[in-house]
């Protein structure tokens, strides 16, 4: 897919930048060692037609946290990174776009820590990640990042060679996306998504601290209390995610997704008729701030 064209334009450390003319060091230690954070954003078109980014302080905020645990210098606010971000939305035309900034480290090949990081953000507009159709979903052979050897709360670029390594195995056997256990077998995530089942009339997610804290999940978690639905935050096993009613994945890409089987279990719930249903449809007139979806 192209991201950019000649016209594109990214946000470069403090600068409104050609994205064909832009460049970046072929010496820098986030391209050799996965020594990067970054953010995955959504911006809508709202019911007013205003351009809305959903939750755009909270992903900046996580950005920072992200840097910080990495030991990454940070120097940018929330707000001027919310008012940069709404530039290249401004000046590339778009509305509905996924939002892409990324800190980076400079020239540096040793593991020492560096006096600077470089920041870029880019926009295009992206469909939906997972797609709208009920998934497919595998055990997946990969766990998530053992929390002691990494900073999994952290949204960092070297995480993903382990989201890359489950998601193309799951489509290699011929399913739609992996489901990753953590380093003690319980469920953790989706390779870029959080996740949830539904089992008589309540939900259940793992708790934080062997997943990414994502931003959709105390979305869905906010919708839940407006729905009265009860939400538990637990560690369970595969086995007995074989036996809910409905699953959904969500996250700032992938929104929030249903689940039409796991391995060899299909679902039992009709998706329509599911608590993850209303969540989706709650989601989405969240997202644009009013606009309903036909049911
Ligand atoms: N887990 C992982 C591993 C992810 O990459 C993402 C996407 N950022 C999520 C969960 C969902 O997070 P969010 O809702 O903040 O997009």
């Amino acid at each position: 897919m192209a991201y950019y064209n000649n016209d594109t334009i990214i946000y470069l450390n403090g600068a409104y930048v050609k994205a064909a003319e832009a460049t970046t060091d072929f010496f820098g230690q986030s391209l050799h060692y996965g020594y990067s954070v970054f953010e995955g954003i959504r911006s809508y078109q709202t019911a007013s037609g205003d351009t809305k980014i959903f939750k755009a302080e909270e992903h900046y905020r996580r950005l920072k946290n992200s840097a910080l645990a990495l030991n990454m210098p940070y120097h940018w606010s929330v707000d001027e990174l919310v008012e940069a971000t709404y530039e290249v939305l401004s000046r590339n035309g778009l509305q509905n776009a996924y939002i892409r900034p990324i800190v980076y480290a400079p020239a540096n090949m040793s593991f020492n820590p560096n006096k600077e990081s470089y920041l870029m953000i880019a926009a295009w507009e992206m469909g939906l990640f997972l797609g709208d159709k009920l998934l497919r979903v595998m055990t997946s052979s990969f766990q998530r990042p053992n929390p002691k050897g990494f900073k999994i709360e952290a949204k960092a670029g070297g995480h993903y060679v382990n989201s890359i390594l489950a998601s193309q195995e799951a489509k290699a056997k011929g399913f739609d996306e992996a489901l990753l256990t953590d380093m003690n077998g319980f469920v953790a995530e989706g390779p870029g998504a959080n996740v949830f089942f539904e089992k008589n009339g309540k939900l259940y997610t793992p708790p934080l601290g062997n997943i990414l804290p994502g931003i959709t999940r105390a979305t869905v978690i906010e919708i839940c209390e407006e729905l009265n639905v009860p939400v538990e935050e637990r560690l369970f096993t595969t086995d007995e995610l074989k036996q809910a009613d409905a699953v959904f994945f969500c996250g700032t890409a992938a929104e929030v997704i249903g689940w039409q089987s796991f391995d060899d279990v299909t679902f039992p719930a009709n998706w329509n008729d599911t608590i993850g249903r209303k969540i989706q449809l709650a989601y989405k007139e969240r997202v644009t701030e009013g606009i309903k979806e036909k049911v």
